[in-house]
């Protein structure tokens, strides 16, 4: 059994950095193009990979050559590419252009992303302790994988990004949901601008049936709300170079770090197991703070046994 199964995205980003964004029928000239494994779900897979889960991941990729590009990125940092869905249409890529501000204009193409199915997960013959969603494949696979994960009994953790309103019935099978301050503005319709607030909107999440909400902070770390805990849980001081990928490289130590809890039973226990986990993705995402790029600043288990 594996211990984190990923059921989403995987992209190509195509990375230019040009002294502007050009105008409409303009041609400009940039730098040297970057490719660059990418893709919310491949982030997540690899985050948890590096703190010593092992992790399997569905998803599709096209028939073009970004999908073998992918795919042995994927596997040189461990993770289980067996269940890879080859499909006629292209790869995901994310085609980015960054001025010379700093500032990026994105275009996604979902490609093969797209096409992830309640077919392939009612297809799927695995058995993980967690899952972990995130919302680049279409809506509807993703409530479908997490109502299948419950009835088999694993964990579901959900990021929902990039931010969008959910049903509840996507809530109502979720475990730990895990927005950054933008995402649980939208799902909970409250403006959360101080911890207050934050609370508030992650409570009217609780009612709509999520079992914990965990919301991150940024430089503030992240907040537990739970129907018996309230506990914000502060983020380590480092010097920040690019916050790219923070987020996903602390829902990968988060997960990895939970699985540790699955044989608790005492409710202090688990409440403490959740502060730990939560201490430990912190530590990850500062790291990642520190370096460059997505997957490239993931850190290593040994670079978080430092840092804490
Ligand atoms: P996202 O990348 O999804 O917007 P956040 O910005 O909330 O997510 O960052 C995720 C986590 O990464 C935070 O909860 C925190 O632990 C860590 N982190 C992010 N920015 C910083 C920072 N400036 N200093 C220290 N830790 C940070």
């Amino acid at each position: 059994m594996a211990d984190i199964l990923v059921i989403g995205s995987l992209n190509t980003d195509l990375v230019v950095r040009a002294p502007r964004f050009p105008k409409p029928g303009e041609t400009i000239s940039g730098e040297d193009l970057q490719i660059i494994p990418g893709g919310k779900g491949a982030n997540q897979a690899v985050a948890a990979a590096r703190q010593g889960a092992s992790v399997l991941m569905v998803r599709r990729v096209g028939k073009d050559s970004f999908g073998p590009f992918l795919l042995n990125s994927l596997k040189s940092d461990r993770v289980d590419t067996s269940h890879v869905i080859a499909d006629e249409s292209a790869t995901g890529t994310a085609t980015i252009i960054v001025d010379s501000n700093g500032q990026n204009s994105i275009v996604l193409s979902a490609g093969a992303n797209g096409k992830v199915s309640i077919q392939d997960i009612d297809r799927l013959k695995v058995d993980a302790k967690l899952l972990l969603l995130q919302l680049e494949i279409p809506l509807e696979s993703v409530v479908h994988a997490a109502q299948w994960a419950k009835e088999r009994g694993m964990t579901v953790v959900l990021n929902p990004a990039p931010a969008r309103e959910l049903p509840d019935e996507l809530i109502s099978a979720v475990d730990f949901l895990v927005p950054n301050e933008t995402e649980l503005n939208l799902l909970s319709g409250v403006p959360a601008t101080d911890m207050p607030s934050a609370e508030q909107a992650a409570r009217i999440l609780l009612k709509r049936g999520a079992k914990h909400v965990i919301v991150t902070l940024g430089e503030k770390g992240a907040l537990i709300v739970s129907p018996g805990q309230v506990q914000q849980i502060e983020a380590y001081r480092v010097n920040v170079v690019d916050t790219t990928a923070a987020g996903d490289a602390f829902i990968g130590g988060f997960a990895a770090k939970l699985l540790e809890s699955d044989s608790l039973l005492s409710v202090q226990e688990r409440a403490l197991a959740l502060q730990n986990a939560v201490h430990y993705g912190n530590a990850c995402g500062a790291l990642a703070v520190t370096k460059f790029g997505a997957q490239p600043s993931l850190p290593t288990k040994e670079e978080v046994e430092n840092l804490i």
